[in-house]
């Protein structure tokens, strides 16, 4: 690591769990978050504050007025570009040692399961049933662990689904041929600071299951409810007749 690595990640350097074999393992990890939003702007920023090598952000969608309540990568003056791309520049002027794959483009289960293949760790920031059982699915096959996190109104959400550890898969908790509501925030409203805390807690997940220190929120389910400031925490288990999870397609 040269000196001016040593000083900008001095701050992890000195935490007795991370040190500078940690924030090698940080440096090095290659991590996929998927949605350029709410969720995904905190959480892309910490990761690239934290130093993590390979960030590939993934998102079909461009900057709109409206999000700027709450999507904090994006700027005024980005409004009609890309989000990867307007979330790259802010990246950039960060930290320019983070290497960005921005992909505007919808993947779907082929692509997902590509690139889910080359990650250490995924986060899902999107806001929709279907690519949220799509990156899980790619996930469970590749034993990748996977950060969710889904906020709405004044209710966040989020938990560490681990397939390399044994523990539930996101269709374990929420099965696909259930119907959910699919309430998404350009509908229902939601409250600006709630997704700067559900996607930090993402982006300190990711990088713990990067550096492999702590323990994950893998088995747990953490619950906010904004309007009460209250954190609860559910364990959650396997499910034995999970599709997904149990190999179990028939
Ligand atoms: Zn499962």
């Amino acid at each position: 690591m040269n000196d001016e690595r040593l000083l900008r990640y001095s701050r992890h350097i000195l935490l007795d769990e991370i040190g500078i074999e940690g924030q090698q393992k940080v440096l090095a990890a290659r991590v996929l978050v998927i949605g350029a939003g709410g969720l995904g702007s905190p959480a892309a920023l910490y990761l690239a504050a934290a130093g993590v090598g390979r960030l590939t952000l993934v998102d079909h969608d461009t900057v709109d007025l409206t999000n700027l309540q709450r999507q904090i990568a994006h700027t005024v003056a980005r409004v009609g570009q890309r989000k990867v791309e307007s979330a790259r520049t802010a990246i950039a002027a960060i930290n320019p040692d983070v290497e960005v794959v921005a992909l505007a483009e919808r993947a779907d289960a082929a692509r997902l399961a590509e690139l889910v293949a080359q990650a250490d760790v995924v986060l899902d920031c999107t806001d929709n049933f279907a690519t949220r059982h799509a990156v899980n699915r790619a996930c469970v096959a590749h034993k990748v662990p996977l950060v969710s996190g889904a906020v709405i109104r004044f209710d966040g959400q989020v938990s560490v689904f681990d397939p390399r550890a044994g523990e539930p898969c996101y269709s374990c908790l929420f099965p696909e041929d259930q119907a959910f509501e699919d309430v998404a925030c350009s509908t229902m409203g939601v409250f600006a600071p709630l997704v700067g805390i559900v996607g930090a807690t993402q982006a300190a997940e990711a990088l713990k299951l990067v550096m492999g220190i702590g323990t994950s929120l893998a088995g747990r389910l953490l619950l906010l409810d904004g309007l009460r400031m209250e954190w609860t925490s559910i364990r959650i288990g396997r499910n034995d007749a999970c599709p997904v999870c149990t190999g179990n397609n028939s």
